[in-house]
């Protein structure tokens, strides 16, 4: 790939000057791999080779329920950075520990419990190109074992001006008779429709299934992860959405869960659900946050990060400010919050969940 106007910073992050080509047909192929790992002492690693006009990469890695796993280093090609320890004060600061570093890596990656994701690039002025990629896990679990790891691998010469976003709706049993709750959703996803439009993302709802697997009270994901791990089995091609009627009962409750910051392009595993919930808001029309909290919590699913976290670490993202623009990612968001940047926009139009028009049907 040729790079234009591309500087190289001291980690040898390759990073553009401006946001990439963009056509109208966007990713023309796809690639899907499945590959066996081995963990040793806590980690593994592994080389990916991409094609020549790979433009976008995400990663999932599925291991055991009783471990933590990061993605903590990936090098490109030419020994260009992606997700790497730079050793910063904010970083340092932070706490996370050991995910410290690629939480604040050029390419953000993040722990998750029984496997993670990744999803690169999430901030596209950082230059993918085709070749060998260096892959580095690791996990808290220390015993020798076998992870799955899967990969979608987009390729083409421009990234999406649009995309498809398909979307399926999942409701526990008792809701599923429930008509008015139906109405809710709907107008919710109308909304959702109308806050994606605007990113160049055409969502269409393709169905509300009803799903006994799925309790209407759901514990708090942070503590027990289980019920979750059970509902997702019934994932469908596509954003799998559940809607349930509480998350935790903690105060103030919460209004929703993206599974993973990037979700798979998996149908049925861990990462694969975003979960809302209907008790977090009013379900008067004017002050209703079930379509806001769809559209926040499914951007986290399509890879976007806060503008600002609650400790005041800041988005990368060069056109997203915390003050600036009524953005959807505020941590503290709501109705009048519908903007996403340019950026955030083609972050969430590179993920394989919605679909390039050159990609077909
Ligand atoms: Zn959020």
């Amino acid at each position: 790939m040729i790079c234009v106007a591309c500087t190289t910073e001291p980690s040898s992050v390759l990073r553009r000057s401006s946001l990439p080509a963009q056509s109208a047909e966007g990713f023309t192929g796809r690639l899907e791999q499945s590959h066996s790992l081995e963990f040793v002492d806590g980690f593994a690693e592994m080389e990916l080779d991409l094609p020549s006009d790979a433009l976008s990469l995400l990663v999932e890695v599925e291991g055991d329920f009783d471990g933590e796993y990061l993605i903590h280093q990936l090098v490109g090609p030419q020994g260009a950075l992606v997700v790497d320890h730079p050793e910063s004060d904010m970083a340092e600061a932070s706490q996370l520990g050991a995910a410290a570093g690629p939480f604040f890596s050029a390419n953000r990656s993040v722990a998750a419990r029984g496997g993670t994701t990744l999803l690169v690039p999430n901030d596209p002025y950082l230059v993918m190109s085709g070749g060998t990629y260096h892959l580095g896990i690791r996990s808290t679990l220390r015993r020798t074992h076998r992870v799955q790891l899967k990969t979608w691998v987009q390729t083409g010469t421009a990234y999406p001006q649009r995309c498809q976003l398909s979307v399926h709706i999942h409701r526990p049993t008792p809701l599923a008779d429930d008509a008015d709750i139906d109405d809710r959703i709907l107008a919710a996803m109308t909304e959702m429709e109308s806050i994606y439009e605007q990113a160049g993302i055409e969502v269409s709802l393709q169905g509300l299934h009803q799903q006994d697997q799925l309790d209407s009270e759901l514990p708090n994901p942070a503590v027990d992860l289980e019920p979750y791990r059970n509902a997702f089995v019934a994932g469908r091609d596509g954003l799998n959405l559940y809607v349930v009627d509480s998350i935790g009962d903690e105060e103030p409750p919460l209004g929703g869960f993206a599974s993973a910051i990037p979700l798979s392009a998996r149908a049925n595993g861990l990462f694969s659900g975003v979960v809302v919930a209907l008790g977090f808001s009013d379900p008067g029309q004017e002050n209703d946050l079930l379509g806001y909290t769809m559209a926040h919590e499914s951007a986290h699913g399509l890879g976007l990060f806060h503008v600002q976290e609650f400790t005041g670490w800041e988005d990368p993202l060069t056109d997203t400010h915390p003050d600036k623009g009524n953005n959807l990612l505020g941590v503290l968001a709501r109705h009048q919050d519908r903007n996403v940047s340019a950026s955030q926009a083609l972050v969430m139009r590179t993920h394989p969940l919605c679909r390039s028009p050159g990609l077909g049907d």
